[in-house]
C-alpha cells in the first residue's frame, strides 16, 4: 500500500508580485480560497503540507527590505500597487488558522518572497537569505520549517536547503508520455487529465541528504475553455485522474503527490473539485486502503530507511 501527499503553495499575493499583469481573480480570491481549503480539509479530516511564503509570517513591514540581497526593486509591488493591500502581503491570521485547525497540518516553506531558486540571476547568497528570513520569521511565531516547495517549481540551490536544516522538497513531476504530443500544451493537458493515470512517485534521498518528494499531479493545471468543454462532456476529468492516482497508491507502493495553490479556489466548481477528491481519498483511507502523509512524514520515513 502506498500513500497520498497533498502540498499547497500558500502565497497570497507573493506568487504574482513580479508579474506585470497578475491574474486578478486568483489574487482577489487568495484569502477566501485559503479559508475554504482549511474548511475542506477539516470536513474530510485530511492533513496537508502548507508551504507558506515567509513574508506572510510578518505582521508589518515598510516594503523596503534594505538588507535583503534581492534589492529594493524586487519589493516594488509592496510599495506600489499593493501598498494599500496588506491582505495580500501578510498572513494576518491565516497561518494561525492552519495551525489551530483540528487537522494535523504541516507548515512548510515556499521561500521568503517567491524568489525563483533555479533562475540564473539567483545566486547562492540570495537563496540562503530567502531561507534564513523564512526560518526567522516562522521562528518568531513558534513554527519550525522542514519541507520546502520551490517557487514556480524551479529547483535550484538545494545545498542551501540542507544548510538551513530543511529535510525535504517537492521535486519536478516525472516526464509523462504525452510530453511530446503534437498539438501543443492544451492537447497535452487534456490527454494527461483524461487518458492516463498520473504517476506514483518514489521519494528518495538526494546527494545533499534531502528527501525529494516529487510531484504527481497539479490539480489546477488544466483550466480555461478546455476544462469547460471536458467537464460538460463527462464530469471533471481532473477528479477522475486524481481518483485513478489514489487507486494506484492503494494498489502499489509509492506516493501519489497532489498539489495546488489555495488561490486556485476561485469559483464554486473549484471547491467542488477539491471536495470530490478529498471525499474519495477519505473514503479510501477510512477503509484502510491508503495512508495520507505530510511531506515531512515522508522525509522521516525515507530518511530512516537505508
Ligand atoms: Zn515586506
Ligand atoms: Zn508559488
Amino acid at each position: 500500500m502506498g500513500s497520498v501527499v497533498l502540498s499547497l503553495d500558500a502565497e497570497l499575493g507573493w506568487g504574482f508580485h513580479d508579474l506585470e499583469s497578475p491574474p486578478t481573480a486568483r489574487v482577489d480570491h487568495a484569502r477566501n480560497g485559503w479559508k475554504r481549503l482549511i474548511d475542506c480539509f477539516e470536513e474530510f479530516d485530511v492533513p496537508a503540507t502548507w508551504a507558506v511564503v515567509g513574508h506572510l509570517f510578518l505582521d508589518d513591514c515598510d516594503g523596503t527590505h534594505a538588507s535583503h540581497p534581492a534589492g529594493e526593486s524586487w519589493f516594488a509591488a509592496e510599495r506600489g500597487r499593493w501598498r494599500s493591500r496588506p491582505e495580500l502581503r501578510f498572513g494576518d491570521g491565516l497561518i494561525e488558522r492552519v495551525n489551530e485547525s483540528d487537522v494535523d497540518h504541516e507548515i512548510g516553506c515556499h521561500s521568503f518572497s517567491h524568489v525563483l531558486f533555479g533562475d540564473r540571476r539567483t545566486d547562492r547568497a540570495l537563496a540562503l537569505a530567502e531561507l534564513e528570513a523564512s526560518v526567522d520569521a516562522a521562528g518568531e511565531k513558534g513554527v519550525a520549517l522542514s519541507s520546502f516547495v520551490f517557487p514556480r517549481n524551479v529547483v535550484g540551490h538545494r545545498d542551501t536547503l540542507a544548510e538551513s536544516d530543511f529535510s525535504c522538497y517537492r521535486g519536478a513531476a516525472p516526464a509523462r508520455r504525452f510530453d511530446e504530443l503534437p498539438g501543443g500544451r492544451p492537447l497535452r493537458k487534456l490527454a494527461e487529465a483524461t487518458i492516463d493515470a498520473p504517476p506514483l512517485v518514489s521519494p528518495y534521498r538526494d546527494e545533499f541528504g534531502l528527501v525529494n518528494v516529487p510531484a504527481s499531479l497539479y490539480l489546477f493545471g488544466f483550466e480555461g475553455a478546455a476544462r469547460s468543454v471536458a467537464e460538460s462532456a463527462r464530469g471533471d476529468p481532473v477528479v477522475a485522474a486524481a481518483k485513478r492516482g489514489i487507486d494506484a497508491a492503494a494498489r502499489r507502493e509509492g506516493v501519489f503527490h497532489l498539489w495546488l495553490h489555495p488561490n486556485n479556489l476561485v469559483a464554486s466548481r473549484d471547491t467542488r473539485r477539491m471536495r470530490a477528491v478529498l471525499a474519495y481519498l477519505a473514503r479510501k483511507r477510512d477503509a484502510g486502503g491508503v495512508s495520507i502523509e505530510t511531506m515531512c512524514e515522508v522525509a522521516e520515513r525515507v530518511g530512516i530507511t537505508p
